[in-house]
């Protein structure tokens, strides 16, 4: 029972702090950009590959490593890259540099979210090894540390971003920094405007929150915003379909997993990265979907 209080402590405090600044110290990130996503068809099966443009994934040959349909995807979910003693959530730039080059020397393809939906629901190719970065909240070290990581390993990745903080708080990413890494290719899409907790609002507040942030993310980027990650990982029935209504594709939750449409569209799994991960641990996080249920955090 105390085991199980400290844990509610500890969780409380967790959620407390990172809903306020993360802990962004450090600063920098990086992403790149996803192509519009294609108007979605019902999903048919479908047998035979189709040939895939080699820019869409680039350096995918698509006539080898083809992942076949079907299958889950290790959706990786970070938030700050920084060092904060103790604190799970922020991994120090060293760490992340060193998974970046893990993904780089073993041959992974960091696909967008445009290559996971087309994927899921149009069978498109992929590569095999194939892995995508996700960013929650929108730390400004998404700018100033992950961000020089990506370009160095020219890897894609996106940020959810709370969009009422942009522009606002000291430790946030700022709309000029989203900008640029917008053009680069970092996938910025929606976090909710004021990271609320959808499983816990009325349904006309779910829309509000979500229609506002896609509108002022759109404004900002002059792009659709088409995905969106759940804050805490807190969604339901109505939040689905607020989702569907408000516009957008395909969200993620926090539950600890690989990504595979048996979960829904709208409720993707993720694999949560600790700041305690060694090389090993990450390495079995993006290789076996089964063997990455350690932990799961919710912000
Ligand atoms: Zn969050």
């Amino acid at each position: 029972m105390i085991a199980i209080k400290k844990k509610l402590y500890f969780i409380f405090i967790f959620i407390f702090v990172l809903s306020i600044v993360g802990c962004s110290r450090t600063t920098s990130t990086t992403i790149k950009k996803t192509n519009p996503v294609k108007p979605t068809v019902v999903a048919t099966p479908v047998i035979k590959a189709k040939p895939i443009e080699s820019s869409t994934i680039p350096g995918f040959d698509n006539t080898t490593d083809i992942k076949p349909y079907g299958k889950s995807i290790p959706v990786l979910q970070y938030h700050s890259i920084s060092y904060d003693k103790g604190n799970p959530i922020c991994i120090p730039i060293k760490k992340f540099e060193e998974q970046m080059k893990y993904l780089k020397d073993n041959g992974y393809y960091t696909i967008t979210l445009t290559n996971l939906y087309e994927y899921l629901m149009n069978n498109t190719p992929i590569p095999k090894k194939s892995v995508v970065i996700t960013f929650d909240d929108g730390y400004d070290n998404n700018y100033t540390a992950m961000f020089p990581v990506l370009k160095k390993y020219k890897f894609k990745a996106t940020i959810f971003v709370i969009s009422s903080l942009i522009d606002v708080h000291s430790n946030m990413l700022t709309s000029k920094q989203l900008i640029e890494m917008d053009k680069y290719g970092v996938d910025i899409e929606s976090h909710t405007a004021h990271h609320d907790n959808l499983k816990l609002i009325s349904k006309d507040n779910q829309l509000k929150t979500l229609i506002q942030s896609k509108k002022h993310l759109e404004k900002t980027l002059n792009k659709k915003i088409n995905f969106f990650a759940y804050p805490y990982g807190g969604f339901n029935k109505n939040a689905i379909e607020a989702l569907k209504e408000a516009g957008y594709k395909m969200a993620f939750t926090t539950k600890n997993g690989w990504s595979s449409k048996k979960n829904g569209i709208f409720s993707l799994h993720r694999v949560w990265i600790s700041a305690s991960d060694s090389t090993k641990v990450f390495g079995r996080k993006v290789s076996k979907p089964k063997k990455n249920i350690v932990d799961s955090f919710s912000f």
